[in-house]
């Protein structure tokens, strides 16, 4: 048994035979056109038109941000810079095929150098290339593969067109040896629930036809498994089905101990769903989601509305709402407009908002007005506000202060920088509560780029360095009588919850369709145990071991 590491996406397991994806279409030679430039052109126009609709068709077909995903790759296919560069090759007597691939090449190149988020889009822009050529040429786009039995895909990258429309009852996994964890293909995975591992540089050695285990929990491909692992992932693939259907309780350790499970959310219209899903409140609400595509700031009667509705979904529940967390991955045009070398360690989050001050006053305007429009019309909701990236006491005093003028009842601060954690028995003296985002809490830990592939083995919020960080959270919490909630992705990870309850936790919020994996790990354990297994994790030197001595303990305490 040999293992292969990438980034898990979401938390299932599957085993089966892989798959490849067929290999991309040879390169066009360079050759001289025999058609000239004009033919060239229309042939070329006609290609990239008949892709762009195509994609926009099957984006219509998937839904859902699959079709986001589609229609800005059509809108890329039918980029006006692009069709120049196509144009400037064509004149200088070269086949459609060559021009096509050369432009796209070139563009792909630019976005690769700029890297993060954008670098990630590239493989897109080379699907798209690889489509108009197969056009040209009159042949079949390369595409996912279909051996008449269910399989486990494994390809360098998946295209959004592939992603969005895989057969479900086929494709028991994807694996692929490109891609971060905010990669498309990881981003459409995630919505289907489709157990994949991405940038996973050895899956290039996976045969056809070979059986692997794919554990997304663990971040692992693990090639000529034991018939008993095999088995093992058929167990837990069945144990994760019985808990999508379980009852939607409220969370609670065994021993009866609430553990409120609350729902991560970017748009008032994840509510219905996340509510469907048992989320007990919203533990995070990331308002700059509403905003990334807006040049201006917005007004206070826009925001108003928007958390109108969202407080209206739950009334007489929590909910838990983060000031703009403005920079670096989620740059505002209107609250980011310097040029910075190191975006996460520069102006942002509340430092940002602190630099505009307009803003986060007109932000706590709305807020306030929300919440009173709400009450005055039935139950209220229960409204806490929460500034994200606070370093310092001073910061938090700055904040709380701040909202309370503003008449928000329950101020809070997100703990994601190592200093605050360090501080927290100060902090919580000062706030009302915390949430702590392990995201960016794990990206300060290991001094590692959370959005960057070549870094993300780093990005694992099961290091102690970063439970130890938590520890003091919670410690701090419970010697003031604070809560202190997880919002960041560790939340969703069902064993890592239970440490994080064992390290002080009192909430944990994440994607709506994590909840029920979670709710099933916590009725496992009682708080004793949450608290010994949490201190086998803390005693690890890394983050393998911290999971393989929780792993052992809980095994010992799991009901
Ligand atoms: C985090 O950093 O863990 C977090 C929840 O915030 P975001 O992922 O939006 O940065
Ligand atoms: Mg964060």
């Amino acid at each position: 048994m040999t293992q292969i590491h990438g980034v898990g996406i979401g938390l299932g397991v599957a085993a089966g035979p892989v798959a490849r994806m067929a290999a991309p279409l040879p390169a066009p030679a360079d050759e001289p056109s025999t058609i000239g430039a004009e033919a060239e052109a229309a042939r070329a126009r006609e290609a990239v038109h008949a892709v762009a609709r195509e994609l926009e068709a099957r984006g219509a077909q998937a839904g859902g941000a699959a079709q986001d995903v589609l229609e800005a790759q059509a809108m890329m296919a039918e980029d006006p810079t692009l069709e120049s560069e196509i144009t400037t090759r064509l004149e200088q007597g070269k086949t459609a095929e060559w021009a096509v691939a050369d432009a796209f090449a070139t563009f792909r190149d630019q976005l690769t150098a700029v890297g993060g988020y954008l670098g990630e889009r590239a493989a897109d822009l080379d699907d798209v290339a690889q489509r108009v050529i197969a056009r040209l040429r009159g042949v079949p786009a390369p595409g996912v593969p279909d051996p008449g039995h269910p399989f486990v895909l494994v390809a360098t990258d998946l295209a959004p067109a592939d992603t969005a429309l895989l057969d479900l009852d086929q494709v028991l996994a994807l694996v692929t040896s490109d891609g971060g964890p905010t990669s498309h293909t990881a981003i459409l995975a995630r919505e289907k629930g489709i157990v994949a591992v991405v940038g996973a540089a050895q899956a290039a050695g996976l045969r056809d036809g070979e059986t692997v285990v794919v554990d997304a929990a663990a971040g692992a491909v693990v090639q000529d498994p034991s018939d008993a692992e095999v088995a093992d992932a058929h167990r837990r693939a069945a144990e994760r089905a019985a808990a999508a259907t379980a009852p939607l309780t409220p969370g609670a350790l065994a021993d009866g101990t609430a553990v409120p499970l609350l729902a991560n959310l970017g748009s008032p219209a994840g509510a219905t769903e996340a509510i469907e899903l048992g989320a007990e409140g919203v533990g995070l609400f990331r308002t700059e989601f509403l905003f990334l595509s807006s040049a201006d700031a917005p007004t206070v009667a826009e925001q108003r509305d928007a958390y109108q509705r969202l407080l209206e979904a739950f009334r007489g529940r929590k909910v838990v709402v983060r000031a703009l967390d403005a920079g670096a991955d989620k740059p505002l045009a209107f609250l980011n407009d310097a040029h910075e070398e190191n975006p996460a360690l520069g102006l942002r989050g509340l430092r940002a908002l602190r630099a505009s001050e307009d803003i986060l006053r007109e932000q706590l305007t709305a807020l306030a007005e929300a919440d009173a429009a709400v009450a005055a019309t039935g139950e209220a909701a229960d409204l806490w506000v929460m500034a994200p990236m606070v370093a310092t006491v001073e910061e938090t005093r700055y904040f709380t202060t701040l909202a309370r003028e503003f008449g928000i009842r329950t101020a809070g601060v997100m703990v994601e920088v190592p200093s605050s954690a360090l501080l927290a028995d100060h902090v919580m003296r000062v706030a009302d509560f915390a949430s702590i985002g392990t995201n960016d809490l794990t990206q300060y830990t290991l001094a590692a780029d959370r959005l960057l592939g070549s870094v993300a083995s780093y990005q694992d919020p099961w290091h102690p360095a970063v439970l130890r960080l938590i520890r003091e959270v919670g410690t701090a919490g419970a010697a003031h009588g604070k809560p202190v909630g997880i919002c960041g992705e560790a939340a969703a990870d069902p064993l890592l919850a239970v440490v994080l309850v064992g390290l002080g936790a009192t909430s944990l919020s994440m994607a709506p369709a994590a909840l029920a994996d979670v709710r099933a790990s916590l009725a496992q354990h009682g708080l004793d145990d949450a608290r010994r297994i949490a201190q086998a994790a803390l005693e690890a030197e890394d983050a393998d071991s911290a999971r393989a001595a929780a792993r052992a303990v809980a095994a010992t305490s799991s009901l």
